[in-house]
């Protein structure tokens, strides 16, 4: 085991591979359990950096709480073994130097830092200077500018390789995930940032390894630039996340399973098809706002009816006839439920502000 099987690759060149694959497990553990998966991932030849936690923070205390410095050097072997390079979650200016002293490729900020302005900027402060890639995972909640502000203060520090994870987000109650992927926040994420690199954690997204192949194709769908998965040589007695991890021939065997995508192509038939089938979406989609503007219209006339003749605006039995209606009439057409609500309670919303206006004026 103690020959290199790759010379070590530079960070800059893993972080431009497209997918980048990130593996590895949830927290360190011993020092054979490091090396010995270290070098099965390695020896797939699909994995691209491996991560550890090393410093674990736990939702209730007296779990495993992360072995601490002491798995630093075990991290360090086994990229000198594998070649791969190496990724650790920090979330204290100690952390950083720690990590840092050992040599760690990439560092990341986990969701429960995140979430924390104070904890972010100051593993910012600690990272003023280095010359290290740093990426940040969501926060845990659902909020767009945590997000977002995490992203300033490490780049404010000085960072210029920022990359950004989606790991999903809590929500109270049953979900048949760990956390909800809530794609869409992900995708304003990309949308506001296109020269971020975004990757995607279904580990945490399931929190159990069934669903890992469907969240993994989604993000790959979806053209994120990589996947983080946790792996394991016994995932079943692993001191933290067992449910989630995979061993790395499971992993190779998802790799597998993942049809994989791009964004674009040059190929002459497909452009010019696709070009025009975005143009009848653009028609469409002018003619829907069209309508949408006329309908406010005769919201607006109604406004003025109900104003004069003193009516509320919210009439729930004629809302709960819309709906019905709705949904009779999108069965047919292979619209979900799910969407004709968001879409009935964003239209009557407008509708109600339109009014509103109206009767107030
Ligand atoms: C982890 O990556 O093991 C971890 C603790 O993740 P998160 O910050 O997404 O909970
Ligand atoms: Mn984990």
């Amino acid at each position: 085991m103690e020959q290199t099987l790759n010379k070590p690759a530079s960070i800059e060149d893993v972080l431009a591979k497209r997918p980048l694959i990130i593996s590895g497990p949830c927290s360190a553990e011993t020092e054979e359990q490091m090396i010995k998966t270290a070098t099965l991932l390695a020896e797939t030849g699909r994995v691209d950096m491996l991560r550890a936690g090393i410093w674990k923070p736990r939702t209730r205390p007296g779990s495993f709480e992360g072995i601490g410095v002491k798995g630093l050097p075990w991290l360090l072997q086994a990229k000198k073994i594998t070649g791969l390079p190496t990724a650790v979650e920090v979330a204290t200016a100690k952390q950083v130097a720690d990590a840092l002293s050992f040599d760690v490729d990439l560092l990341w900020l986990g969701a429960r830092t995140t979430v924390n302005p104070f904890s972010v900027q100051e593993v910012a402060d600690a990272l003023r200077g280095a010359n290290v890639p740093v990426f940040i995972k969501n926060p845990i909640n659902p909020d767009l500018e945590l997000w977002l502000g995490a992203v300033e203060r490490v780049a404010k520090a000085g960072i210029k390789k920022i990359g950004i994870i989606h790991r999903g987000f809590s929500s109270y109650g049953n979900t048949e995930y760990r956390n909800a992927p809530m794609w869409h926040l992900a995708i304003e994420m990309k949308r506001r940032f296109p020269e971020l690199m975004i990757i995607n954690d279904p580990s945490h997204i399931c929190g159990n390894r069934s669903l890992l192949l469907s969240v993994a194709q989604k993000a790959i769908d979806l053209d994120f630039d990589g996947l983080m998965i946790e792996s394991h040589i016994d995932p079943d007695n692993a001191w933290s996340d067992a449910k989630q991890q995979v061993t790395p021939a499971k992993l190779v065997e998802l790799l597998d399973s993942i049809k994989w995508r791009h964004e674009t192509t040059d190929e002459k038939e497909f452009v010019v098809a696709l070009e025009k089938m975005s143009d009848q979406i653009n028609h469409i989609d002018d003619e829907l706002m069209q309508l949408l503007g006329q309908r406010m219209k005769i919201a607006e006339k109604i406004g003025e009816y109900k104003k004069d003749n003193s009516i509320t605006i919210l009439q729930t039995n004629r809302w709960n006839e819309i709906l019905e209606r709705a949904f009779k009439k999108g069965e047919n057409l292979g619209l979900c439920k799910e969407f004709i609500t968001k879409y009935y309670d964003a239209v009557h919303m407008e509708s109600i502000n339109h009014q509103n206006k109206i009767m107030n004026s």
